[in-house]
């Protein structure tokens, strides 16, 4: 049995984390599997777009100096999108313009049909026109060669749809982190597969620990559970380093007698870059490299390893992805009455948080259990409560937002 050799503050784990973790290789990528990936290079407009002078309207174009209501004009042609007409426009005549169509030649504005007669040979306009009218410029949109969208940006739909404007069928992002999750424990037993025996308790940490890390964006799976002996341990810890970029391991880290997963570690060439973290619920956190592979040893305590996994391992993945993490924003919060902290290192407490003239208002969501899980369920964010003695009534802590409170319903 071995003690945790130095606890690390929370701050310095994370930083930790950060500093041993490399944003991945970037791939080109088709456009459609790029969504949600980042950018790992500058992207560029290749031409102007639009490329030509178009119209924005059905309607004719024409020299908008011959523009004056009554006069009537001759239809020489025709421009629907995507044919270009043969000839241009000269005094007194037209062409038959449809969206998109190119401006032919001579004409500097396009009248819309409801400001004319109508369709025809000839028609008699209604409306005086002015040059530029219901034209769309070239390179209004973009210009050829500047940057339309920067590296480290998060690809979405608008973002391919000026990707695909610009003829690319494919971005440099970076991979998605392959991730997976490997439950230990002689008493977990499969969810949905049957009763729990006396002892017995469902494997809930490798589903939570997986959703967490598809909810991070990275492709995840999860393992068999693992039985409390070492050989079982480690076999399923070198499978899991064959494929991953970062294995997930719940249960087995502290320093009891069956806390297996840091020795299997170890024998599989894992160097530890920390464990022991002082801060509750998490204290046993394993975080160690081999390779370009990044492991996390978290608690088996449902709470924990939940939580471990909002305070580093998802920071891991962002990081990795090349991506900027906005859907946890962290922001001031502050409590109505004293918080005691009687545990001598960081808790990281479950909240609900409500927004008031003052700021956010937090409350806590009720029993703190290492193994509450409904706890989680109920919050809103996590606020950080330092090693102090205690937090003053109004006075403000960091919290970390799980979801938008003011959506809650
Ligand atoms: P351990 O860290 O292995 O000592 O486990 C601490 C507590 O978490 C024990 O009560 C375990 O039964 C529980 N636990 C461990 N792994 C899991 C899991 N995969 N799902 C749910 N509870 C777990
Ligand atoms: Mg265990």
């Amino acid at each position: 049995m071995q003690l945790f050799e130095k606890l690390l503050e929370y701050g310095e784990a994370l930083s930790l984390v950060r500093e041993n973790t490399r944003p991945l290789p970037a791939r080109e990528t088709p456009l459609l599997e790029a969504q949600g990936l980042a950018l790992a290079g500058d992207v560029r407009a290749r031409f102007d777009s639009p490329p030509f002078d178009n119209s924005a309207v059905d309607g004719y174009a024409l020299r908008s100096a011959d523009a004056a209501p009554g006069r009537v004009f001759r239809v020489v042609d025709e421009a629907p999108a995507g044919r270009p007409a043969a000839r241009g426009v000269g005094e007194g005549e037209a062409v038959k313009i449809f969206t998109g169509g190119v401006i032919p030649e001579g004409a500097d504005a396009v009248v819309m049909v409801e400001n004319t007669s109508g369709w025809g040979e000839e028609f008699e306009l209604k409306k005086e026109a002015s040059p530029g009218q219901n034209i769309r410029r070239r390179g209004e949109d973009v210009r050829e060669g500047e940057v339309i969208l920067r590296a480290g940006t998060e690809i979405g739909p608008y973002e391919i749809a000026l990707a695909a404007a610009q003829g690319y069928g494919s971005l440099p992002v970076r991979r998605r982190a392959r991730v997976v999750v490997l439950s230990t424990g002689s008493e977990l037993v499969e969810p949905g597969r049957r009763a729990l025996s006396p002892g017995e308790i469902y494997d809930s940490n490798s589903y939570a620990l997986v959703a967490q890390a598809l909810e991070a964006g990275a492709e995840a799976r999860r393992m068999y559970a693992a039985a409390d002996d070492p050989g079982s341990i480690r076999a399923a810890v070198a499978e899991a380093l064959e494929e991953a970029d970062v294995v997930i391991t719940s249960g087995g880290v502290s320093v009891g007698e069956k806390d297996l997963v840091r020795a299997a570690m170890r024998e599989l060439g894992v160097e530890q870059i920390f464990w022991g973290v002082r801060f509750k619920p998490g204290k046993p956190l394993f975080f160690g490299a081999r390779e370009d592979v990044r492991c996390f040893g978290l608690p088996g305590n449902p709470v924990s390893a939940m939580v471990c996994f909002e305070l580093f391992v998802r920071p891991a993945i962002f990081r990795m992805m090349g991506r900027v993490d906005r859907r946890r924003p962290r922001v001031r919060v502050y409590f109505e009455e004293d918080v005691k902290n009687r545990f001598g290192r960081m808790h990281a407490v479950r909240v609900t948080l409500e927004r008031t003239e003052r700021g956010w208002l937090a409350r806590s969501v009720g029993a703190q259990g290492s193994g509450i899980i409904s706890s989680l369920t109920r919050a809103d964010a996590i606020a950080l409560i330092g090693p102090g003695a205690e937090v003053k009534a109004g006075e403000e802590v960091e919290a970390i937002v799980l979801r938008d409170p003011e959506r809650r319903w």
